[in-house]
């Protein structure tokens, strides 16, 4: 089925953003998914050869060593990477400094753009955004990593965890306890790999994004300068909040796009395979499946869209980027669902793309925000 191709998705720039990410992924991304998949991370060298051809710092500004563009352009680069055979491990890895660059770039001060930002989106460094505690991921404003001022540096203690490219990461945006209990207390701080007490675990082992390594971590009295401060004291709760809503529309299309490339594999599956002695594409009952499944997909699509209208055009997206997300991730668990489904046992095999996503898919509800968190967003927008 082919992507829906209208207005500002659909321009003669986004068309040739389009073409290129199509060629790369076929050639860098595709052929390698499951050598990544088992080796459990991405390469380096990915980086550099996606910055080369201009397209890891899709929707960063120029002036901070982006490619320019904005989050549409930034999702049309997810979307055909899943749409090329890649997978959403590979773009939560690859893009992880969507995540833990926008609030440096956002409130940060030249230097840290210079030290972190520029080298990231050239592909020399990997950053992570590391706010989710082992105490609690949903319920930010009570986060305890604690970061207390001593002369000219910060002593850092506590722990994060279930953090994206957090094995490979040379530097993590770190959210951290500055001040008082509740929101207000909490800052951004830069903090490097390697530094006295700052260990990493091994990798955690996922149900999915198994070439996206995932870390835990732990700070000992680590000592950070505080020029590594991302903006002021007590700015961290509302620099996150705002960053969440790019992350939860960025999680949306990755649930669209894999649920759009599950459609297509399944699409081209029932046309070829044959049980007593007919197509199954000739069955009422599949041909009805496909049907929802599109729909579902033109659902999900329409509405990310929609959100991300709303995002680029007015001051507040927060209830539409929270509906998206919800839309988006359940048209995404029931396609998947199917699509395993009408594969029959190859769709049960690691070998089968269907049975990746369908893993891969699960954490799209859970990831920068639970179903349950976007519905109480949803409820207070409510008036609830
Ligand atoms: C693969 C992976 C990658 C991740 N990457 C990152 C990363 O890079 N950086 C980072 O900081 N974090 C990351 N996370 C963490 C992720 O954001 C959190 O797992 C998520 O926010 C949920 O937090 P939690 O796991 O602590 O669940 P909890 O907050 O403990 O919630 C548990 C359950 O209770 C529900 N719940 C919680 N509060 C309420 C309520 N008030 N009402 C109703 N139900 C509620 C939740 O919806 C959920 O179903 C990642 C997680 C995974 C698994």
């Amino acid at each position: 089925m082919s992507q829906e191709r209208v207005g500002r998705w659909d321009s003669p720039e986004r068309r040739a953003l389009r073409e290129l990410a199509r060629r790369v992924v076929a050639k860098e991304v595709a052929p390698y998914v499951g050598q990544w998949e088992r080796a459990g991370l991405l390469p380096r060298e990915l980086h550099t050869t996606f910055a080369a051809a201009g397209l890891l710092g899709v929707g960063f500004p120029e002036q901070v060593g982006g490619s320019g563009g904005d989050s549409i352009d930034a999702a049309i680069l997810t979307e055909e990477l899943l749409q090329g055979g890649g997978s959403g491990g590979v773009v939560a890895s690859l893009f992880t400094h969507g995540i833990a660059l926008p609030h440096i770039v956002q409130a940060g001060a030249p230097e840290l753009i210079d030290r972190y930002v520029r080298p990231t989106l050239a592909g020399r460094l990997i950053g992570a955004l590391a706010v989710t505690e082992p105490g609690g991921g949903s319920d930010v404003a009570r986060l305890r990593t604690r970061a207390v001022r001593d002369g000219a540096d910060y002593l850092v203690s506590g722990a994060k965890t279930y953090i994206t490219s957090g094995v490979r990461a040379d530097f993590v945006t770190t959210a951290v306890r500055t001040g008082a209990e509740g929101y207000g207390g909490i800052s951004l701080l830069v903090i490097d790999k390697g530094l006295p007490g700052f260990s990493v675990s091994p990798p955690l082992d996922k149900m999915g994004w198994h070439c996206s390594d995932t870390a835990e971590f732990a700070f000992d009295e680590v000592r950070v300068p505080a020029t590594h401060l991302i903006g002021q004291e007590g700015q961290g709760f509302a620099l996150i909040m705002q960053q969440f809503q790019s992350e939860r529309l960025a999680l949306a299309v990755q649930a669209y796009a894999t649920a759009q490339r599950c459609l297509d594999l399944t699409l081209r599956w029932v046309h070829e395979r044959e049980t007593f002695g007919r197509r199954l594409a000739s069955r009422q009952v599949v041909r009805h499946k496909l049907a929802e499944m599109a729909r579902q997909v033109w659902l999900a699509r329409t509405c990310t869209r929609a959100a991300y209208d709303t995002w680029l055009d007015t001051d507040d997206a927060v209830t539409e980027v929270s509906m998206a997300k919800n839309t988006a991730c359940a048209a995404c668990d029931h396609v998947v669902d199917e699509a395993v489904q009408l594969f029959g046992g190859l769709g049960y095999l690691r070998d089968s793309e269907v049975e990746r996503h369908y893993r891969d898919s699960r954490i799209l509800r859970i990831g920068g925000g639970t179903d349950e968190i976007m519905n109480e967003v949803i409820a207070k927008r409510l008036g609830l």
